[in-house]
């Protein structure tokens, strides 16, 4: 192996003021930086130095998946929309009707899919918990209320309205002191998931007045602490040079200590967010923590919409000792038109990519839709007397007893989305229909109830002495 200097660089973020000190944005034309003006205007825009210098390769913008990743394109906004905003921004309008015509597309553009905001938020003494999110019963999400921006934005973020300031809710909570008592009361939770944004945009000081409070007694039942991040791939530099990246690891350490699993579910949508040398650091340094990294992404037109992409990706992963976990279909949010695959395209990507790697490998599931009812996934596609179907399966159910149940839609070549697809065989609904409208009608956000299920007591040793 060889030995490779990493630079420490200091992290430095560029937003939409900043796009004309982008030294690599000046071999761009007039026209197109005045695009990603207008277009920054309206989608969150955020990159910084590693992900420009070491991440894109600026001989093949535009078409560059890494490129097209974090920097705005035209086609992202509808035509008429990309028109007026463009001409706002051209006749150097004022800050305040650039932002007044950016809300308004912004509000057409489905900030809040998959029933987010009515549906998971819980309560505790009656109150509702913000910052919470609890839709399956074994995992409760929880928002920092400091980790609601991320190193870099990816273009295609169903988190949007979060970073442009629509979300008045914000889905963001000060209180650890809320989350553990509501943990205490719920011993059907077993893992808790801190996302964002991204919870490792967080000083790691801050990030522990967090994770602390879980470890403590009466949450016994909690076995895993994940932290939903995009750093290992936007800023690896976070747990290897940056001045808090050695107490991180300790933080990670005394989370194994306390008998829980530590899972970082890395975001990766590209091999080559592997392949820098702050990236393969990043990835030792945890994993030496006794902590492991799950790899998860959706699939996107025009960044890894290809089976050669996610088969690299996926041996690569498990060749640096981290675990290919999910592959997702694009949300129903933002500028989906720019980015979708169509759900029959989408299953023969995974299918073709599956195929080519080794067992190790398959510990990927997917393509995966987040919807409303639950995790669905793509299990393919298949003729059935005749008829032409996708089988479909719950990774996740909102309530349980979905999970794992196949069943059928008929195929149809340009659905993108769930809601898109007919029960095939002449049936009127899928077989979970009525109970979503029962739970939609409640708004119950907890429909399996307050049992708790039987669980065996393991034996853990914390630390062992040897003669
Ligand atoms: C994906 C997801 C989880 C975690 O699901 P796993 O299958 O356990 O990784 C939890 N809550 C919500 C709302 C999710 O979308
Ligand atoms: S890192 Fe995650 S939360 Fe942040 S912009 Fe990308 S997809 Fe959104």
């Amino acid at each position: 192996m060889r030995t490779t200097r990493i630079s420490t660089n200091k992290f430095r973020a560029y937003q939409r003021k900043d796009i004309d000190s982008i030294p690599q944005i000046q071999s761009l034309s007039a026209d197109d930086r005045l695009a990603m003006k207008a277009v920054s205007a309206v989608l969150p825009f955020r990159v910084n130095k590693y992900v420009v210098e070491q991440l894109i390769r600026w001989d093949r913008v535009p078409d560059d998946p890494l490129y097209q990743l974090t920097f705005p394109q035209r086609e992202m906004l509808a035509p008429e929309d990309f028109s007026a905003i463009v001409e706002l921004v051209r006749a150097e309008a004022s800050e305040t009707e650039i932002s007044a015509q950016a809300r308004e597309i912004q509000l057409r553009m489905n900030p809040h899919p998959a029933g987010q905001l009515e549906l998971n938020v819980p309560s505790l003494d009656g109150e509702v918990l913000a910052g919470v999110q609890h839709k399956y019963r074994e995992t409760v999400l929880f928002f920092p209320s400091q980790g609601q921006t991320c190193h870099a934005y990816c273009t295609y973020c169903f988190r949007w309205p979060q970073f442009v300031g629509l979300d008045e809710l914000k889905f963001a909570s000060r209180e650890v002191e809320n989350l553990v008592a509501y943990l205490k009361l719920h011993r059907e939770v077993s893992s808790v998931l801190f996302t964002g944004g991204d919870p490792l945009i967080m000083k790691t000081a801050v990030l522990r007045r967090y994770i602390e409070p879980l470890l403590g007694p009466g949450l016994e039942h909690l076995t895993s602490i994940r932290l939903g991040t995009k750093a290992t791939a936007y800023w690896p530099q976070r747990f290897v040079t940056d001045v808090d990246a050695d107490d991180l690891m300790r933080l990670f350490e005394e989370v194994r200590q306390a008998g829980k699993a530590l899972a970082l579910m890395s975001h990766y949508s590209h091999p080559r967010e592997l392949e820098t040398p702050a990236a393969q650091a990043a990835l030792q340094r945890i994993q030496a923590t006794g902590s492991v990294v799950r790899c998860q992404a959706p699939l996107i037109r025009r960044v890894n919409d290809s089976a050669a992409i996610w088969s690299d990706m996926w041996r690569l992963q498990v060749q640096l000792g981290a675990v290919p976990y999910y592959m997702f279909v694009e949300r129903d949010t933002g500028p989906k038109r720019y980015f979708e695959v169509p759900l029959a395209r989408a299953t023969e990507i995974f299918r073709e990519a599956y195929a080519l790697v080794s067992g190790l490998a398959r510990t990927v599931r997917g393509p995966s839709m987040s919807a409303t009812p639950g995790k669905v996934k793509l299990v393919g596609t298949t003729e059935v007397r005749g008829e032409k179907v996708f089988v479909l399966t719950f990774e996740q159910g909102r309530d349980p007893a979905w999970v794992g149940r196949p069943f059928f839609a008929r195929f149809d070549p340009q659905a993108t989305w769930l809601d898109q697809l007919e029960p095939a065989f002449g049936e009127q609904e899928f077989f979970f229909a009525q109970e979503m409208r029962t739970i939609k009608q409640q708004g119950r956000h907890r429909p399996w109830g307050e049992t708790v299920p039987p669980r065996r007591k393991p034996v853990l040793f914390g630390h062992v002495e040897w003669d």
